[in-house]
């Protein structure tokens, strides 16, 4: 190795390190922001954090009740339907949770429907969810419609600038595992 090169790999390293840092930095600083920018600046620094996120499992469980069904009337034709009782638990917990991120100052809007087999373009009595969401005043909300628990908890966390989030048998998962939910959920990562 010649002189020159022994002096110029460690300088080309710690000028690469310095970036990488000064990058993170940068992103770091900006998610603090509750803008759209912030928030996207937030989800990049989620995939490419160096910095381990600590998993941990949950606890199995194997106790599955007998499904029961709960009436309720169809939101749009009045008729009399029969919904499944963990649909109308799912539906608690997804209002609750997103009247948290309410709480916790976000600009986030809830609509939940019931519709009976012949209003459901599914073919089956079923609840349908929508759920918005806007960074700054002045843009539409970004529309998405999920009846999945685990979406409003997994964004809930990531609104809180957490790096994991806990499922509903206590296991700890990583937040970088649930981008594409994120951005499910927001738009955020498509250039929005
Ligand atoms: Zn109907």
């Amino acid at each position: 190795m010649t002189k020159s090169i022994r002096k110029t790999v460690p300088k080309l390293f710690i000028t690469f390190l310095s970036l990488a840092l000064a990058l993170l930095l940068g992103l770091w600083a900006i998610s603090g922001l509750s803008t759209r920018f912030g928030m996207n600046a937030r989800l990049k620094l989620l995939a490419i954090n160096p910095i381990p996120v600590i998993e941990t499992y949950g606890a199995m469980c194997y106790d599955v009740a007998a499904p029961t069904s709960i009436p309720r009337d169809c939101d749009k034709c009045d008729a009399g339907v029969e919904v499944a009782d963990w649909e109308v638990w799912s539906t608690d917990r997804i209002r609750a949770l997103v009247s948290e991120m309410e709480d916790e100052g976000h600009d986030v809007i809830l609509d939940i429907v019931v519709f009976c087999e012949e209003c459901s373009e599914q073919g089956s009595a079923k609840h349908h969810v929508s759920f918005g969401i806007k960074f700054t005043g002045d843009e539409q909300y970004y529309m998405s419609e999920s009846s999945i628990v685990n979406d409003y908890v997994i964004l809930l966390a990531f609104l809180r600038g957490e790096r994991s989030y806990t499922t509903s048998n206590d296991a700890t998962v990583s937040l970088r595992r649930e981008l594409a939910v994120i951005e499910k959920m927001t738009g955020l990562g498509h250039g929005r």
